[in-house]
């Protein structure tokens, strides 16, 4: 979708590339955030958008609005409203109870008809399931450019997005532009930009729009609704605290000690790659560029070399802590604390420890 990469510092002979937007294009303005709500639950990469959103807002000098599509009542004025805590000058509202549950049809023809209607210059969604299947139908509908899994948004000096993207196996970030054609899109996967401080803010500016579609003229039905919450699924992203195992456990068996630790302190457990294709791990607990990225307090990695696709998605962390029997590995190039033992010794040690110290209150207290 999105043209070809461009290097991140624009080459002075950039402008030489860029074929003068059409006037149509120009009357583009505004940077929208899209809301993601399923069931009155507003997906929190939303909002930490909306931080990012407000920044290029106020580069660009222009409005940010939020969008909120979903059923009639409260749940999705409530989205709306909260938007305008964390930064947003105005929402724009498409509530019908056709939309009650995210269809691809449905959404798509809310998003693009406001896109048409109110034409915004910027349009940002969350990496998520539903983000990145509504992103890539509407780019399409709208024929324009979409960068996905985006890890920076910038302003560039001629006022164009620079979306920045790890590419080549992570190897490389490449900027992307979208120069000929609007809205700009982007998606950012969850926690990879800061969450915005929310500060209680009365409702603004609202506009509501019709959807102008009936159940009818949807083709596909909704049998049942799993949310993804209810499942025994991991909540890596968000979590405080994360304990993960790469290769150098060696075994299924020794991944055990992982989640020893990660129960005693009450985290999360995760890995490096290669223990999910070898089967050992389920893929929602991958940690890095194809995996999850989080922003724990304190994260653990035993075992893991620290590989630059690995090292992407815990960059966030506040206190790394890698155990590696290697002095050498690359993770001691980015933790805080480095501990050159074997881990398959070492866990079990420290889940004693903590297990004798730790009350569940003090567990509380590191974690907050
Ligand atoms: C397109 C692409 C996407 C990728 N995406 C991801 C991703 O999302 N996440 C990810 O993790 N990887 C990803 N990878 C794979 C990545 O490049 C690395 O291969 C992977 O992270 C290595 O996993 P590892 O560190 O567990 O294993 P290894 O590289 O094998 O490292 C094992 C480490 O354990 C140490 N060790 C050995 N024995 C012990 C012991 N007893 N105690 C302590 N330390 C010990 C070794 O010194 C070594 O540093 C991706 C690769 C590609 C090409």
């Amino acid at each position: 979708m999105s043209q070809p990469a461009k290097p991140a510092t624009p080459p002075a002979g950039r402008a030489n590339a860029k074929k003068e937007l059409s006037e149509h294009f120009k009357q583009y303005k505004h940077v929208w955030v899209f809301v993601e709500q399923e069931r009155g639950h507003v997906h929190p990469v939303s909002w930490e958008l909306m931080g990012s959103g407000r920044r290029l807002a106020d580069k660009l000098g222009v409005e940010l609005a939020a969008v909120v599509i979903g059923p009639a009542g409260e749940a999705t004025r409530a989205a709306a409203a909260e938007a305008f805590c964390y930064g947003a000058d105005l929402a724009y509202i498409v509530a019908d109870d056709v939309l009650t549950d995210y269809r691809n049809e449905s959404y798509t023809k809310a998003l693009t008809d406001l896109v048409n209607t109110y034409k915004p210059e910027i349009l940002l969604l969350g990496a998520t399931t539903l983000g990145r299947d509504l992103a890539g139908a509407v780019a399409t509908t709208l024929l324009t450019g979409l960068t996905a899994d985006c890890t920076e948004l910038e302003v560039d000096s001629d006022n164009s997005l620079a979306a920045t993207r790890p590419t080549f196996g992570g190897s490389l970030l490449c900027t992307i532009y979208t120069l000929n054609f609007r809205p700009q899109m982007a998606t950012v996967r969850p926690r990879v930009m800061e969450m915005p401080e929310r500060v209680e803010k009365p409702v603004g500016r609202i506009i509501e729009f019709p959807l102008g579609m009936v159940e009818a003229d949807i083709v596909t039905k909704i049998l049942a609704f799993v949310p993804d919450r209810d499942k025994a699924t991991s909540n890596l992203a968000y979590a405080d605290i994360v304990v993960a195992g790469g290769m150098g456990l060696n075994s299924l068996e020794n991944f055990q000690l992982v989640r020893q630790l990660a129960g005693v302190l009450g985290a999360e457990y995760g890995c490096s790659r290669p223990l999910v294709q070898k089967g050992w791990v389920s893929a929602d607990r991958q940690i890095g560029q194809t995996g999850k990225t989080i922003r724990p307090k304190l994260y653990i990695a035993a075992g893991i070399s620290g590989a630059i696709q690995h090292r992407v998605g815990v960059d966030g962390a506040d206190l790394i802590v890698a155990i590696n029997t290697d002095k050498n590995a690359p993770i001691f190039d980015f933790a805080h604390l480095a501990l050159v033992t074997d881990a398959i010794r070492l866990l079990p040690a420290l889940t004693e420890a903590f297990r004798k110290r730790l009350s569940p209150h003090t567990r509380d207290r590191i974690a907050s």
